[in-house]
């Protein structure tokens, strides 16, 4: 199994490479060179197992050489361990044929914790047997950034840089990335919006010197290993519906597309997935490119679903290359022209993109009305994210199939907008009742790839 770049001029690798570099050399994303499938048989043979045996059974055909059966086996056990959820990710039903696919039950409180608890897991066992060290720098809308503290603290071979934009994520996001005390972990806070932070990210990765100096490493969503750790739970959702004798829809809150490409490449495996709706907030530039009005970058608006104020969605690119043909050389065409502010989809891959994709948005107002209402018919209090994954299900969903809307946050993480729509403050659950209480550690930064550098390079301790 290799993996190739989206833009088609960096070395293909093996799927141990592409997890630790993240970011392709040519600015590119890896993707397999072929996609494995799973047979009906193999697929109805999922029903009844637990989620880590789902895990092993979904992902085991991506993974090459990188890790035995047994090595992969201890790895995912170890990764799922500390969820507070036998089922990992459980289901509950908002309305007939309609249910919430509960994807917080992870340490830091969001669905990241599906990938980054398995990466945290799967770089300890590489490195480990290659006796090397890597540079982690992040960058976070809020939840990417707590999740991959709370994955690689303490690791003795792993630094972990964080950028996240100061004051502008939750007060719980930024207590879970500044209170972990491990000298390995460093929270920065940069005075931009996300945009800038992964901007950063991009530049120190461009940067060939500084990128060998520290061996850094990417683990944002674009890494490989987080986008088909994501693919597990369609399989699990969809099996625990019918699937493989019964179609499912899936409608997902997206920013980076990182866990709707998973739905993708789910249903490229053969779990037969009917509808895969994009959701966004009101930075909606996903919805406005879905519908054919082209990739045009305006400036983002802080919303109540902080997780998904984006103009530069990364794992877009991947979806792009295959819809036009996965022609790196268009695919590096058009991500220049993002460069310059936006470009237009070709006729054809547009039709691709919509033959697989739906979307639609929610207003700020909507979602909140949303989280109320569901308080009050369904008994379910949804943070925001979800909230707007729950108002595009039920204005797009085909009544005939089942529609699975994913959950992305716990309602404690983003506590301000779930008790100004339902009068309601949910609680932090017990493991973190204390996160207020604990020392808070940050340095604030420019938003300046040449500070970044300096204070990345001064500052490591592995
Ligand atoms: C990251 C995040 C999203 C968006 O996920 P993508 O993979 O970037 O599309 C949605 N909701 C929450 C709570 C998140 O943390």
């Amino acid at each position: 199994m290799r993996y190739i770049s989206t833009r088609g001029q960096a070395p293909a690798l093996t799927f141990e490479e592409a997890m630790l570099t993240g970011l392709a050399r040519d600015g590119g994303l890896y993707v397999p060179e072929v996609i494995p499938t799973l047979t009906s048989d193999q697929i109805a043979a999922l029903h009844g197992k637990s989620y880590e045996e789902t895990a092993f059974a979904v992902m085991r055909p991506f993974i090459g050489e990188t890790f035995t059966d047994d090595e992969f086996r201890q790895i995912i056990a170890r990764a799922y361990a500390g969820f507070n959820h036998g089922a990992r990710a459980p289901m509950v039903q908002l309305a007939p044929g309609h249910f919430l696919l509960e994807l917080f039950h992870g340490p830091t409180l969001a669905f990241k914790d599906f990938a980054m608890q398995l990466i945290g897991q799967m770089f300890q066992a590489a490195l480990a047997r290659r006796g090397d060290r890597v540079t982690i720098v992040g960058a976070t809308s809020g939840d990417t950034g707590s999740a991959a503290i709370e994955a690689f603290r303490g690791l003795s071979n792993v630094d972990v840089f964080i950028l996240y934009p100061h004051g502008r994520v939750s007060d719980v996001q930024r207590r879970q990335m500044t209170t972990p005390s491990e000298s390995n972990v460093h929270a920065l806070a940069v005075d931009g919006d996300f945009d800038d932070c992964q901007a950063r990210l991009k530049d120190m990765f461009n940067d060939f010197e500084f990128r060998d100096g520290v061996k850094l490493a990417g683990v944002n969503s674009i890494n490989w290993g987080r986008v088909l750790a994501q693919v597990v739970y369609y399989f699990s959702a969809a099996v625990s519906l019918g699937a493989p004798a019964r179609e499912v829809s899936f409608t997902v809150p997206t920013g980076n597309f990182g866990d709707i490409f998973a739905g993708y490449i789910a249903k490229r495996m053969g779990l037969p997935i009917r509808d895969l709706i994009v959701a966004t907030n009101q930075n909606d530039i996903l919805d406005r490119c879905l519908k054919g009005q082209g990739y045009h970058k305006t400036s983002v608006h802080p919303s109540i679903s902080p997780s998904m104020d984006i103009q530069v969605s990364s794992n877009f690119e991947r979806a792009l290359f295959d819809a036009y043909g996965r022609d790196g050389n268009a695919v590096g065409q058009l991500m220049a022209e993002l460069g310059q502010g936006g470009f237009d989809v070709s006729q054809g891959a547009m039709q691709a993109l919509q033959a697989i994709y739906r979307s639609g948005r929610a207003s700020e107002e909507e979602t909140s009305a949303t989280i109320a209402t569901a308080r009050e018919t369904m008994g379910e209090l949804l943070c925001p994210h979800s909230a707007v994954g729950v108002k595009v299900a039920q204005e797009q969903r085909d009544m005939a199939v089942p529609m699975v809307t994913l959950a992305t946050a716990h309602p404690a993480k983003f506590p301000d907008a779930v008790e100004a729509a339902t009068g309601v403050r949910p609680d932090l659950p017990p493991h973190m009742a204390d996160l207020f209480d604990r020392p808070e550690r940050f340095t604030r930064i420019d938003n300046d790839l040449d500070a970044l550098k300096k204070h990345i390079k001064e500052n490591l301790s592995a």
